[in-house]
């Protein structure tokens, strides 16, 4: 019997994720840089990315805008484009090594950052070549497009043109927790990606309503943890600070992993590891 698109789309992401020497830290070992993916599907016309204009910034594409302007000579509507979103997990050794730290990032969060994110674009092209061989068309708006673009939105202070992690929020992937990672049924411990396309797929069924549904802090006033994790102060039971997270990120663990992992790189995920919502949703019941 014949796979139907969805089952196929799937297929072609967790064999690449899996099967692949792609999916690698480039470590001494060659370890895999990522888990089997998860994959979720949501539709071009979903009002969420329209509304996403609003709550992110006017400046975030709609499905629609970035396919065409990808595509400007090809004709489509909202309703043919399908986001097909994918969380890759981080592996157990790398939150494993991470759960340790208290400061900086280990070697193998820094590479999975670095190396991992390599792994995604790689990915990204894989997906797009594959439904083009197939006669569609596709792009990867934030890891492949050249329009992709950091802006300052009044609401987060930094956001920009396409956010992953919306994309798998309205591809019923997971739900935003209090430092602003995405809780998964794999848990935050994660990195994502996307690809929009002219191909018809059935909606993945979100098993929520509520942006916040996964975080204990939303739906109990309970956990912090991501708050008492945070080595720059960026967690506050208001939320993340992207600015202090940013500085942090890209002076300070820059620095540290550059002298002590010998490669260019930064990282930190202290607020993914070692929190209860790290590698799955967590119970209600959690202390
Ligand atoms: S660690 Fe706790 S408060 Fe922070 S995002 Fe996870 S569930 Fe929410
Ligand atoms: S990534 Fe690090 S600096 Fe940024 S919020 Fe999480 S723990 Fe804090």
């Amino acid at each position: 019997m014949n796979q139907s698109v969805e089952s196929s789309i799937e297929s072609i992401i967790k064999n690449f994720i899996d099967y692949s020497p792609e999916n690698t830290l480039k470590n001494h070992d060659n370890d895999k840089a990522f888990d089997t993916p998860l994959v979720g599907f949501s539709r071009g016309d979903d009002p969420l990315y329209e509304a996403y204009k609003e709550y992110v910034g006017t400046f975030h594409w709609t499905p629609l805008e970035i396919f065409s302007r990808s595509f400007p000579l090809f004709e489509v509507s909202a309703e043919d484009l399908t986001i097909i979103s994918w969380v890759l997990p981080q592996t157990e050794a790398t939150k494993s090594d991470n759960r340790k730290e208290t400061i900086y990032p280990s070697e193998r969060w820094a590479r999975a950052r670095i190396f991992g994110e390599e792994v995604n674009v790689k990915l990204a092209k894989h997906v797009v070549a594959t439904l083009q061989k197939a006669g569609f068309r596709a792009v990867a708006p934030s890891l492949l497009s050249p329009s992709f673009k950091w802006m300052t939105s009044e609401r987060f202070s930094i956001a920009s043109t396409w956010s992953e992690r919306h994309a798998a929020y309205a591809s019923g992937l997971g739900t935003f927790g209090l430092c602003d990672g995405l809780i998964t049924a794999r848990g935050k411990a994660m990195r994502c990606g996307s690809v929009v396309a002219n191909i018809k797929i059935p909606v993945t069924k979100r098993p929520y309503h509520d942006h916040h549904a996964y975080c204990l802090f939303f739906s109990k006033g309970t956990c912090e943890k991501c708050i008492q994790r945070c080595p720059a102060g960026a967690l506050t039971p208001t939320g993340h600070d992207k600015v202090k997270c940013r500085n942090y990120l890209l002076a300070d663990t820059k620095n540290y992993v550059t002298s002590h992992f010998n490669f260019d790189g930064f990282g930190c995920g202290l607020c993914q590891t070692d929190v209860p919502c790290e590698s799955k949703i967590p119970e209600k019941d959690t202390p």
